[in-house]
């Protein structure tokens, strides 16, 4: 039988070998029960989670606490961005059972956080708020006590269809801003770094209780400056959060990943970051935009809290 290749889009692109993982990037492996429960509860809803389709390192660590994050809109994006695995291509139409499906899974599961995450869908007019919006208000309505996170895709060429999934009740809005500027025309070709930051700040504007948050991977060749500057664009747009976390190359066709860098390294950034205001930093190799986000939530929280106890009028 021939295998289908996974990346049709990419098979003109330079060959870039894969460089051997250091010994800090290898993943636990956890045999759990509740592993497989969670597979069990994507399958039987026939649900895409990010986690499979982008192949993150973490599955078997966040399943394990039913951790998982659903992608929307169907498993293929209209974009090909050089870092990621997603699919890339024409997607289907909207499933109009994925608000019940999505809804209904956080319910078995019995989450106390989700994160829902999509596709880009340029093909949509609106971009897929519209579907978004259903999705975080169906959810919100069966599970009233589960704090929502979105992740969300780029709305650039959609001017304010942002606003309709902040119209939905939910707690986190997440905005990946990925790499510095430098990069953005070799990583994120269909994206523009200061539409993504103007999204982001527009989405705290929009909605002053919502928690922002936006996360970068570094070893794509960018330095410490270009981080650093990164992370204060960041903030004068009001991003409570930052993730910091390694890029790993999905394929010898995807952007080349140019080094590891170094536990310490991350170290460094998360105490540089914390210097800058975030609310919360989250740095290490294995860091994503979604891991550790129940946590994370409630840290925010607190950390919301305490700045309120010591400035009272902000
Ligand atoms: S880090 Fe995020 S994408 Fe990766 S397995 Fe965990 S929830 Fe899924």
């Amino acid at each position: 039988m021939i295998s289908k290749i996974r990346h049709p889009e990419k098979v003109n692109k330079p060959h870039n070998p894969i460089k051997k993982k250091p010994k800090w990037i290898r993943t636990k492996i956890v045999d759990s029960q509740v592993f497989f429960q969670t597979k069990q509860v994507v399958n039987k809803n026939n649900l895409v989670t990010v986690c499979q389709e982008a192949n993150c390192p973490n599955i078997t660590e966040c399943w394990s606490k039913k951790h998982a994050t659903f992608m929307i809109m169907g498993d293929t994006c209209t974009r090909a961005c050089a870092f990621c695995d997603v699919k890339t291509g024409k997607p289907n139409g909207l499933d109009i059972y994925e608000p019940a499906k999505i809804s209904n899974a956080v319910k078995t599961l019995n989450l106390k956080h989700v994160v829902i995450t999509s596709v880009d869908r340029d093909d949509l007019e609106d971009g897929g708020s519209n579907h978004f919006y259903k999705v975080v208000s169906a959810t919100r309505k069966k599970n009233p006590d589960t704090s929502i996170e979105v992740l969300t895709p780029d709305f650039l060429r959609k001017g304010d269809a942002y606003k309709k999934v902040l119209e939905a009740d939910l707690d986190v809005f997440n905005h990946n801003i990925e790499t510095v500027p430098r990069l953005y025309a070799s990583v994120r070709p269909g994206a523009r770094y200061f539409a993504s930051l103007e999204l982001l700040k527009n989405a705290k504007k929009f909605n002053k209780k919502v928690f922002t948050k936006s996360g970068i991977m570094v070893g794509l060749g960018e330095n410490k400056e270009e981080i650093i500057q990164v992370m204060d664009d960041l903030r004068s747009a009001e991003v409570d959060f930052i993730t910091i976390g390694q890029y790993l190359q999905p394929s010898a066709k995807h952007h080349p990943l140019n080094r590891y860098y170094y536990p310490n390294e991350f170290k460094e950034l998360e105490t540089i970051a914390k210097t800058k205001g975030f609310l919360l930093v989250s740095s290490s190799p294995l860091t994503r935009s979604s891991y550790h986000a129940d946590e994370d939530f409630r840290k925010l929280q607190d950390a919301r809290n305490k700045k309120l106890e010591c400035h009272p009028h902000q």
